[in-house]
């Protein structure tokens, strides 16, 4: 059993905290949101008035904020984590923010020898209640072992990425896959329908030839071939458009931080943004395929 501090109870944090407390361990939390908050408290989270409150004690913190902004404000400055955390403490940040920030408040984190991972998360609202996220994590080898008791009770893909911010640059690199298959796979659907193709016919075709992707095989954005996907209940969510924009301007930031080309990654951020734009933000992020089609 551990003390754990969660920072952050929303839509993700709320239902991570509570599969701590499940899993055994002492968990105190805070978020501003009253209602996050209480939430949190009905599923066994000890409430606190401010963060360094629900850390001051803990052995582990574990935050899951917004943005990068959020996770500076949290963890620097006179009043902030890294200057009230008991001695030994070990931090681990889930959100998904930039790599830029993720590196350097690890950076400030090590210079006050205290041990930090970023741990951005992959499987949704759905994966973060039912205990089955995968976590992607940068850090060093020893907080990671020190971590990942913790992170199997919210996960069942524990995955070391490598170093300080490894963690942040896997996310964003695999969802800029993402954000461009998807594309792709509503591009070539909206194709088909025009040429008089049956969209059943070229899932059964594609998904057993080389146009084979998750965007096709689990997440299919038009209704009928898979069941499951947000196709099939009015693009409801699932991950939202406005999270896959999110990511996608991540991606970009990091790739002209870099110097890496990617054309296709700025194309999707761009045409993600201009979905988000037209009001489809809280829709699927398969959804794109209506807005491609020129349907809305
Ligand atoms: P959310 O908005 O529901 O939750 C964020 C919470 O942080 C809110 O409850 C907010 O009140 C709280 N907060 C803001 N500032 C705070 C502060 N200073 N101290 C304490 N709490 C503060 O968002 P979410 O969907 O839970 O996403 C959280 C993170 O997880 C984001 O970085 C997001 O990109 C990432 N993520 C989300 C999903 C998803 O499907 N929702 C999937 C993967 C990753």
């Amino acid at each position: 059993m551990t003390a754990i501090a969660f920072i952050g109870l929303g839509n993700m944090g709320g239902p991570m905290a509570l599969n701590l407390v499940k899993a055994g361990h002492t968990v105190t939390g805070f978020d501003p949101s009253a209602s996050a908050l209480s939430l949190a408290k009905a599923g066994g989270v000890t409430p606190c008035a401010s963060a360094n409150d629900a850390a001051r004690a803990a052995d582990v913190i574990i935050t899951m904020l917004p943005a990068g902004a959020h996770v500076r404000s949290v963890y620097l400055g006179e009043q902030g984590l890294m200057a009230i955390a008991r001695s030994g403490a070990l931090f681990i940040d889930c959100s998904t923010i930039d790599v830029a920030s993720a590196r350097d408040v690890a950076g400030k984190a090590d210079a006050a020898g205290l041990m930090m991972l970023d741990a951005p998360v992959s499987g949704g609202v759905g994966g973060a209640s039912a205990g089955t996220l995968t976590f992607m994590v940068g850090g060093s080898d020893q907080a990671f072992a020190r971590a990942r008791p913790i992170l199997e009770a919210m996960g069942k893909n524990i995955i070391h990425a490598g170093g300080a911010g490894n963690g942040q640059a896997a996310k964003i690199c695999n969802n800029m896959m993402l954000g461009i298959q998807m594309i792709s796979v509503a591009e070539a659907f909206n194709l088909a329908e025009k040429l008089g193709l049956d969209a059943q016919t070229l899932f059964d075709i594609s998904s057993k030839a080389s146009g084979q992707c998750w965007s096709l095989t689990t997440y299919c954005p038009v209704p009928g071939p898979v069941p499951t996907s947000p196709a099939n209940r009015d693009y409801q969510p699932g991950f939202s458009a406005a999270m896959m924009l999110k990511d996608l301007k991540l991606a970009q930031e990091a790739a002209n931080a870099a110097g890496a080309t990617t054309p296709l990654g700025a194309q999707a951020a761009g045409l993600y943004g201009l979905f988000a734009a037209q009001g489809g933000s809280a829709q699927d992020f398969s959804g794109i395929i209506r807005f491609l089609a020129g349907k809305g």
